[in-house]
Order: structure tokens, then sequence, then C-alpha cells
């Protein structure tokens, strides 16, 4: 692939050329570049200039522009449905909490802004005008698969601890090794990070547990993980993330199943469940991925194999679940292939089929059940009861045959 041509989308193209008619340079870096000169496509696209915030508002007021972060000299522009960030060039100040640069401080020099950038690799910038622009030899890096600092790590990472995180988030999601200089620093300094927001280190360990060589990344730093996740050690060793390491390949690759992995492998029920509402929890996940995580954590042992069983996952967790969970035990070996086409073929056909494994569902209702003579908690009761014996297949869901049933619960 030639990667010296580097065809910009046009909404990209169109964002540095505005700032150039306008006097300013504009370079896309970071990210995008790299990706491009990896041979990927890149997801998305930011873009570095000598304009300043209020400079880059008046450039694009015709434009649909997100004011996502001004004050550090960040705007959004949106086109074609295209999110591109433009930031003015910057030096960060410096980090007295680790955390937050006390102040950012823009600057004219395109090469201070890729100064300030965490690796060799992030810190390239092009332009259709001027070509690569890469002061730190980041291509060299990327021809030698390596994840190197810009400058001395462990300055670098004193000032952000985050970056000894994203140093070894990048190893896995670009399947690069770590410099020796770097890693020595990532494994003196590991405990730093305990420094970073909990926000902050959950974006970059879901990039790396899902990361092309998280196998290999989870065992070399399994200490560095456990840690981030769990500083106190109580509820996650690095261990327990080396047992996990095995089953981060191939097909599982989507982050609830990951994460319940690394809590669900190799501890008993409790220990799970501790393990992932405290430690997932303070990630700070939506509910919705927290509530996936221990879905997998409470039904792990359950008998996909039976249909009762299968239909009861349905009713608690909707259809998808039961396919996904099939795939889990798959991938921790708690069944074999032959068990595991055998259970995805069966479970295709009973979904297929529409069982009814909600109450809602049944051919009757609150009201019927009233009508029958049933009174407060009794309804609730009997509808359960009708529903377990529709799943069980003892009788059909049918309006007569409820009814019938209904009755005889008085
Ligand atoms: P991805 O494809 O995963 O988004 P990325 O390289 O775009 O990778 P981002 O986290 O989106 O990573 O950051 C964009 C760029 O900003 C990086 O390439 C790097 O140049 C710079 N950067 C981000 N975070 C830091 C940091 N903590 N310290 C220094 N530079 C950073
Ligand atoms: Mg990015």
């Amino acid at each position: 692939m030639d990667t010296e041509r580097f065809v910009l989308p046009e909404a990209v193209d169109f964002v540095l050329e505005r700032l150039n008619s306008r006097g300013f340079e504009a370079y896309v870096v970071g990210g995008s570049v790299r990706d491009h000169l990896m041979g990927r496509v890149p997801s998305d696209y930011d873009v570095t200039t000598n304009a300043r915030p209020h400079q880059m508002k008046d450039v694009f007021s015709d434009c649909r522009v997100v004011e996502t972060g001004l004050q550090h000299g960040t705007l959004t522009v949106v086109l074609r449905g295209m999110n591109i960030e433009v930031t003015t060039y910057r030096v960060d100040g410096a980090y007295d909490d680790g955390r937050h640069p006390n102040e950012v401080t823009f600057t004219a020099s395109l090469e201070e802004d890729l100064c300030r950038r965490d690796f060799n690799v992030n810190a390239i910038a092009y332009s259709p005008r001027d070509g690569f622009v890469d002061p730190f030899d980041g291509r060299g890096d990327i021809l030698r698969q390596r994840i190197a600092c810009v400058g001395d790590p462990v300055k670098r990472f004193s000032e952000d601890a985050l970056r000894i995180l994203r140093a070894v988030r990048f190893s896995s999601a670009l399947g690069f090794s770590i410099d020796k200089d770097t890693a020595d620093a990532v494994n003196e300094m590991y405990s730093s990070l305990s420094l970073i927001s909990r926000e902050r280190i959950y974006q970059e360990l879901t990039k790396l547990i899902l990361g092309q060589s998280a196998r290999e990344v989870m065992e070399g730093f399994s200490h560095v993980i456990a840690y981030a996740m769990n500083p106190s050690g109580s509820f996650l060793t690095s261990e327990d993330v080396r047992k996990a390491a095995g089953f981060m390949e191939g097909t599982s690759a989507y982050a609830e199943m990951r994460y319940a992995m690394i809590f669900g492998i190799g501890k008993d029920e409790e220990t799970s469940r501790a393990a992932a509402k405290e430690v997932y929890g303070s990630l700070k996940p939506s509910r919705k991925s927290m509530n996936d995580v221990m879905a997998f954590i409470e039904s792990r042992f359950a008998d996909t194999s039976d249909e009762y069983t299968l239909k009861k996952l349905m009713g608690r967790y909707g259809e998808a679940f039961p396919e996904d969970l099939i795939l889990f035990r798959r991938t921790v070996g708690f069944i074999d292939e032959s068990e595991y086409i055998k259970e995805k073929e069966a479970y295709r056909i009973l979904k297929e089929m529409k069982p009814c494994v909600t109450v809602g569902e049944l051919a009757v209702n609150g009201g019927d059940a009233s009508a029958a003579g049933l009174k407060g908690a009794e309804i609730g009761r009997a509808l359960s009861a009708l529903l377990d014996g529709v799943m069980r297949g003892e009788f059909h869901n049918e309006r007569e045959i409820l009814l019938r049933k209904l009755a005889e619960f008085r």
C-alpha cells in the first residue's frame, strides 16, 4: 500500500483547506495518521492548527460545531456525518496531581504540539501541502512495531500517569511491543495509576481487552492491569488477569463478555459477583453494560443444552442473550466444540418458534386473574406459575386452557 499518498475524506480536506485559506496551518494528527500508515482505515480524524480557539470559531462560523473543550482549545466540526476535532497547538503545563495539566498553553509551533503527545507513533502530523511531519521518527517505530514515549518515559509518565496504561493499551490494540525504556518505566511507575480518574482508566481498559494482542499483553502486564482495575487488590489479582488472558482471543469480541471472563473465571459465585460489582462498578460503566456483565456472571453455569433453561434466560435477559452465553461457555471451555454447534443450532430453532417467556406474553393477564376471583399477591403468583407451566411445556399458551387453570387457583 502506498502510504505516502494519504487520501483524506472530503470533510477533512474541507477543514484543512478552510483553515489554510484563512492563513492558518492545519494538519491531521495522532491516531488517524498512525492508522493510515499501518494500512488501516482511520476511524476518526483529529486536526491540529495554530488558529486560537476564538479564531477557529470564526473560521467555522457557518458550520455545525460543538464546543467540546474550547478552554483546552478543542472545537468539533460536524460535517457529512463526521465529527472532526480541531485543536489549537498546545504545550501542556506541569501536572501537579499527575492527572490534569494545571494549565494549557497555546503555542505557534507544530513541533511543540507534537512534543506533548504520548508516543512517537502518535506524534506524526500530515497535510496535503507539507506531507508528513515526523520529528520523532514515528514512522520508524511503526515499521519496527514498537511503542516508545516521546522523550523520557519517566518524565512523561510523571506528567500524566494515564500514559502508563495507554502504553499497554496501544501494545494490545496495535500488536506492537513496548520499547525497553518505556516498559521499564511502566513496571516501575504503575502504582501512580491510582491517581487517575476511573472514567479515564475504563476507556483505556476497554480498548486494551479488545485489542488484537490482548492475550499476550494481559499475560505480560497482568500486574499493571490488575492494579489499574483494582488498586487495593481486594477483589482482583494479577493471577486472575492471567487466567482470563487465554480467553481474550477469537470470537468473544465484545467488552462485557470479556470483562465477565476477568471477574468470573476460577472464582466461586459470590466472589465473582462481588468482584464484578465492586471493580466493574468502580469504573462507572453504563447501567446496561453493568447488567450485561452481571448476566454472564450469574448465568455462566446455566445448562444451555436445556430448553427450559434457555427460555428462562430469554425471559430474563432478552432473546439475544442465550446465544452470547453459549459462545461465552464455549470460549471459557465449559462446553466443547460439538456441544457448542449443537446448542447454537438448538437455540436458533427455539428462538424461531417465538416461545412465550414472559408474563406479558401469556394469553391471559392480571384482569383475567381478578375476574377469576384472585386478589393481590395471588395474581402475580398465579401468572408466574402459569408461565412456568407453559415454559416447561406442561400446557399450551392458549386462553381457554389458561382461564381454566386460573379458576383452579382459587
Ligand atoms: P484511537 O484510535 O484509539 O482513538 P488515538 O491515537 O486517536 O487512538 P486518542 O486517545 O483518541 O488516541 O488521542 C488522540 C491523540 O491525542 C493521540 O494520538 C495522542 O497524540 C494524543 N494524546 C491523547 N491522550 C494523551 C495523553 N494522555 N498524553 C499525551 N498525548 C495524548
Ligand atoms: Mg482517537
